[in-house]
């Protein structure tokens, strides 16, 4: 390399913390795609090119990997998920891979044998379409909270939804927040009630905000509070560096929890890079914006520059906003959130503090409507979407009217691929088969269109796994084998690039993060097996091998 070795010659180059040798890295940088070896000094990359190319910055403090091979590429960054939750869900009951409505009541009663007297239990990850059967009796198919009641009839309950946008209950958290037959369904939600008319147990969208978590319990200490919340921290980041995450898009906390992350960060507590969006009512924004902005903040672990905001709900829970009503419900079309109505307001602040806003849309009518805000404020401020790449948080269903317009209107469309395999076995349930051919999941179609997409799992509602994720994104594949519209598969490079660059460019970050090249920050992922050219059938198998933050080894398979 002709750069490198001039540079050579003006002076002997730096020595490196740490140099990885014998790779196959793939870059994602155009000027050299591919290459073998990388120095990496005080946190950023110095050199990428060939063995030899690299040699001359080893020196005697320099850590040297042999990489023996595989694949080394640039850190893998979540774009969507939620850090807190994930943690919160380490420390509750994991429902995700429950089968049948008994087996859920099985594992509450054996918390609720763990459990001190009254204490809440908690658990999330249950879905009514993964059950082998309905649960009777049923409402709607959810079951009744009987069956909670009769294994834990002093522990009040609260179970949430895979989707995260609904929550089971029993008899007691139900009396502990106080919510009866007479109570009505908030806007935004509803209390779904049996043929009598009493509460049935499952708590649809913003009705979930009726159960008063901890109600019931004495007051934890402010001491206790915050060293749980310091272990739900580090639960999340130790999972996001296992699995190969060197940064991590947090999609909505409010202002207190970025104040807990601001000094989780001045403690060092973290290892993986925070990129956090900022949740609250407008008038909070409008107070709040600009003081809480933060760009690369403690050697680049924490920014916060984004505004999140939810137009609609989900589809499992059929809170989705559609042009037209679901297939399986005739009398809905699903429900706008409530803080839709201020989302122009919200929009003209994040152009004046210099924001990105990401509106979670996930019906094909929220979609439009948010498409529409974004363009009437691009208008009204005289700015273009590329340069404020504004985004769509999950863009799940689209009318074919609205696929071209996120590239015509710079909006980046912000996908979950690993939800298109989790969801296609129930999805066309939903919303029939002709809408999911013309606009379920469809990033071939937004990727031919000329969009730039960002790549994440939304986890805690999906495993954070960037390589199952990365696997539903290429094959499209359910777990029972079946493919999911096959044609809007991403094919293994773009799928790299999204996961990557992609998932850079949609924070504002591709100049410092989302490829290998010299300046930018030192954060690698080392793979067991080459994603982009192992069969379809061995990509899930390759296994982290190394996290590099920063230079820093954050993770090293045993
Ligand atoms: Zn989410």
């Amino acid at each position: 390399m002709l750069g490198l070795w001039l540079a050579a010659c003006a002076s002997p180059p730096p020595v490196a913390d740490l140099v990885l040798r014998n790779g196959r890295l793939l870059t994602m940088d155009d000027a050299r795609p591919v290459a073998q070896a990388l120095a990496a000094r005080g946190g950023r990359i110095v050199a990428v090119g060939s063995n030899a190319d690299v040699a001359p910055y080893v020196g005697a403090s320099t850590r040297t990997i042999d990489l023996r091979g595989q694949l080394a590429i640039p850190g893998f960054i979540e774009a969507h998920g939620h850090f807190v939750g994930l943690g919160e869900s380490r420390l509750g009951l994991e429902l995700t891979g429950t089968t049948s409505w008994p087996q859920i009541v099985q594992a509450v009663a054996a918390a609720v044998r763990r459990a001190g007297p009254g204490q809440w239990i908690t658990g999330r990850g249950w879905h009514q379409d993964k059950w082998t059967a309905v649960p009777e009796p049923n409402v709607e198919g959810f079951p009744t909270h009987a069956s909670l009641d009769a294994v834990s009839p002093d522990n009040p309950v609260v179970l949430v939804h895979a989707s995260g946008h609904g929550v089971f209950v029993n008899a007691r958290a139900l009396a502990l927040s106080g919510i009866t037959r007479a109570t009505s369904n908030p806007p935004g939600g509803d209390i779904l009630k049996d043929a009598g008319g009493e509460p049935a147990g499952f708590l649809r969208e913003n009705a979930a905000q009726l159960v008063k978590r901890g109600a019931g319990e004495p007051e934890p200490s402010v001491a206790a509070a915050t060293s749980r919340f310091r272990e739900v921290l580090r639960l999340a980041d130790q999972e996001a560096i296992a699995k190969g995450i060197t940064s991590f898009q947090d999609a909505g906390e409010p202002f207190g929890t970025i104040d807990a992350l601001r000094s989780a960060v001045d403690r060092g507590d973290l290892r993986v890079r925070l990129w956090v969006m900022v949740q609250g009512r407008v008038a909070e924004l409008s107070d709040r914006l600009e003081r809480y902005k933060a760009i690369g903040y403690g050697n680049n672990m924490l920014t916060v520059r984004a505004i999140k905001v939810y137009a609609d709900g989900a589809m499992g829970s059929r809170g989705a906003w559609l042009l037209q009503s679901y297939a399986d419900k005739p009398d809905s079309v699903g429900l706008p959130r409530p803080e839709l109505a201020t989302l122009p307001q919200v929009a003209r602040l994040a152009i004046e503090r210099g924001y990105q806003l990401a509106v979670h849309a996930i019906g094909d009518r929220a979609n439009r409507e948010v498409l529409n805000v974004y363009e009437a404020a691009f208008k009204a401020a005289g700015r273009s979407g590329a340069e404020l790449r504004w985004r769509i948080e999950h863009a799940q269903q689209l009318s074919a009217a609205d696929i071209p317009r996120f590239a015509r209107l710079g909006v980046i469309a912000s996908m979950q691929p690993i939800h298109a395999t989790s969801d296609g076995g129930w999805v066309g349930d939903r919303i029939g088969p002709a809408r999911i051919e013309e606009g379920a999941y469809v990033w071939r179609k937004l990727l031919a269109s000329g969009a730039a997409l960002a790549v994440g799992t939304d986890v805690p509602v999906e495993d954070l796994d960037p390589i199952a994720n990365y696997y539903a994104a290429v094959t499209r594949t359910l777990t029972d084998g079946r493919v999911f519209t096959g044609g809007q598969r991403f094919s293994r490079m773009e799928a790299l690039r999204a996961f990557t660059l992609g998932n850079a460019f949609a924070a504002l970050e591709d100049s410092i993060k989302g490829s290998l090249t010299v300046g930018k920050l030192a954060d690698v992922t080392v793979l067991s097996k080459d994603i982009t050219a192992v069969p379809d059938d061995e990509i899930r198998s390759a296994r982290v091998v190394n996290t590099i933050v920063g230079g820093q080894i954050r993770y090293e398979a045993r």
